[in-house]
């Protein structure tokens, strides 16, 4: 029997509106609109391409585009007083450093300019610590966009086994995190692990951030798990994700497409944070 989908192009939908929602009660109640500055430093055409939709996106929601745009020839001191001159702006209720930079500036340290209250990515060391300690912050959009597509579909995460494949800062590593700390039983798998497609199969939750195309085959997959494919590829026939869908939906339960699965979570839960970020400033909460 064929998987069902995981929705994401519904549930961003949803996300959204309900961001809509918080942003006009936040308003009303006094407290100011909410703003996203995005830093997009030179013309890589997928960033440009990124970071108009999230500005779209963010002003859809009713929350104030706060853009700024540096040359490809900015040096380290020009991005760091940018990201001062917002950090200190209270206009500005998050940052976005949009990623690559590039080459020729350390990414890391200009990440680390932005307060944790502003960090809106979730990939500052403050927001990776408190995440770590299950204190209260901002958490990496995508894998907060998995969580919630989990939530929407009612996968039950106590006492499952959930396998994530791949240890990235911005993915893997905080998505093994937010599952451990629902009480899931987790694994992460790299690539050393031994026998990939063996500790896969033991998974009820099964999240794949390899970027390697269609790396999860069927043999893979436990019947009636939970896949969800947050890799994504273009290729000749359009986007792929890292798992090999058409064969995994034979055997899996439930399934996150490619496209519409986890990438439009991702800006969802990036509105969603600013928001977070608004009323956290807020001196009346
Ligand atoms: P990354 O930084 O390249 O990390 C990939 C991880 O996968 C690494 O930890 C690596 O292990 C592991 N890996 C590589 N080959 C493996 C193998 N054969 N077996 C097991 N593990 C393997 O990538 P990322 O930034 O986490 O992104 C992963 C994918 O998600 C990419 O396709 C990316 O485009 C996509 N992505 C999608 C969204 C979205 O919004 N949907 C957002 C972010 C990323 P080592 O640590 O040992 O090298």
């Amino acid at each position: 029997m064929a998987a069902g989908t995981l929705d994401g192009t519904a549930l961003a939908r949803q996300v959204r509106e309900e961001v809509a929602k918080g942003v006009a009660a936040h308003q009303a109640a006094g407290g100011g609109v909410p703003g996203l500055a995005t830093v997009l430093v030179g013309d890589d055409p997928a960033s440009e391409v990124y970071v108009r939709n999230k500005r779209r996106q963010c002003v859809q929601a009713g929350m104030l585009d706060l853009h700024r745009r540096l040359p490809a020839t900015a040096g380290q001191a020009e991005v760091a007083e940018l990201i001062d001159e917002l950090a200190a702006d209270p206009a500005v209720s998050g940052i976005l450093l949009q990623l690559p930079l590039p080459a020729h500036l350390d990414a890391q340290a200009l990440i680390e300019r932005i307060p944790a209250a502003k960090d809106v990515d979730g990939l500052t060391t403050a927001s990776a610590g408190l995440l770590a300690q299950g204190r209260p912050g901002l958490r990496p959009c995508t894998p907060a966009g998995v969580m919630r597509m989990l939530d929407a579909y009612d996968v039950l995460l106590t006492g499952a086994n959930a396998v994530v494949v791949g240890r990235s800062v911005l993915v893997g590593q905080p998505m093994s995190r937010l599952l451990l700390q629902r009480d899931a039983t987790v694994t992460v798998c790299h690539s050393r692990t031994r026998d990939l497609a063996e500790v896969c199969r033991r998974a009820d939750i099964l999240v794949v951030a390899a970027g390697k195309p269609g790396i999860i085959g069927a043999d893979a997959v436990a019947p009636g798990a939970t896949v969800i494919d947050v890799g994504i590829h273009r290729g000749p026939d359009g986007l792929l994700g890292d798992v090999d869908a058409g064969p995994v939906a034979e055997v899996a339960g439930l399934l996150s497409p490619v496209p519409g699965g986890v990438g439009p979570m991702t800006i969802a839960m990036l509105l969603a944070n600013t928001l977070a970020a608004a009323t956290a400033a807020d001196p009346r909460n």
